[in-house]
């Protein structure tokens, strides 16, 4: 139902590649990304995240959220610099320099994570919004109004809140309302799904070779915020970020289900296996 369209499908480019570390790198140079994500309710979208920040090859994670969230990232992630913030306008000040950040898995949709939301998307630097965070952003639209680059990372549902169309709609016709919606959200969109598809206002929309149904698990995509926030921190432009990142979090996931023949699909996948199979991705 939606084969992709030569003319506005771009060739996958050879040129896209994260960034290398060479002998003038250090932790600050090579990013520090800041991920605001979890709750009093919601831990694992956090570990997740973090997770794959760490091994996205961030040269710093700073993790902030409410004390319960950051006690059970830190006993998970001893590589993660975790603050514990006062959920609200202050929080960027609270947490120190980073270079990107990425908002909203396991946030919570209250008054709190919208004040979060708001400072966050008041900085001049990339922001990614997933999960909840695209829930609060649904009603607070005006916040994409804003110079440094945004990333949206929805699925279909979480598309269909944020410019008020059906979700079936968007699932026949997702090329459209991929293109669609980035336009008229002033933001790279990357639409997660059976074919991830990654679009950018005037630029052809780039379609994602690696994906695989193992991936439909839960957590997978919190695993991918964090991956795209550390190669934005590591100074990718916010379409290659996207489009990477969705490579390498597709090729993670070939290489954990592998069977023991080296043949793909093998065995059914976690969320943290896709962490964990990242650096031989990469
Ligand atoms: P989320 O919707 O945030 O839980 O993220 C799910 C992740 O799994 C995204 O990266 C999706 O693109 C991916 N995914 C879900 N279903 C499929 C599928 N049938 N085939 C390939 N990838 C999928
Ligand atoms: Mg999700």
């Amino acid at each position: 139902a939606d084969l992709p369209d030569p003319d506005v499908v771009a060739p996958w480019p050879a040129d896209i590649r994260p960034p290398e570390p060479g002998a003038e790198s250090d932790k600050y140079r090579r990013g520090v990304v800041g991920i605001l994500a979890g709750s009093e309710e919601f831990t694992g979208a956090a570990v997740l995240s973090t997770g794959g920040a760490v091994h996205g090859g961030a040269g710093m994670v700073r993790f902030a959220s409410v004390p319960h969230a950051v006690e059970v990232v830190r006993q998970r992630w001893p590589e993660a610099v975790t603050a514990v913030v006062e959920p609200g306008p202050k929080v960027v000040e609270q947490v120190g320099r980073v270079q990107a950040w990425v908002v909203g898995p396991g946030l919570g949709t209250g008054a709190e994570a919208e004040a979060l939301l708001e400072s966050v998307l008041g900085t001049d630097l990339p922001v990614l919004v997933d999960a909840d965070g695209l829930t609060v952003l649904a009603r607070r639209r005006d916040l994409l109004r804003r110079e440094a680059p945004t990333v949206l990372t929805p699925h279909a549902g979480e598309l269909s809140r944020l410019i008020g169309a059906e979700r079936e709609l968007i699932e026949a016709r997702r090329l459209e309302y991929v293109r669609r919606a980035a336009a008229e959200l002033s933001a790279t969109v990357l639409l997660k799904g059976s074919t991830t598809l990654i679009a950018e206002e005037a630029r052809p929309v780039r379609v994602n070779p690696t994906g695989t149904p193992r991936l439909a698990t839960a957590g997978t995509g919190d695993v991918l915020s964090g991956l795209i926030g550390a190669l934005l921190a590591g100074g990718m432009a916010a379409i290659d970020a996207a489009a990477a990142g969705a490579y390498l979090h597709g090729l993670a996931a070939r290489i954990a289900s592998a069977g023991p023949f080296g043949s793909e699909g093998e065995s059914p996948i976690s969320a943290y296996d896709v962490v964990s199979a990242l650096p031989q991705a990469f």
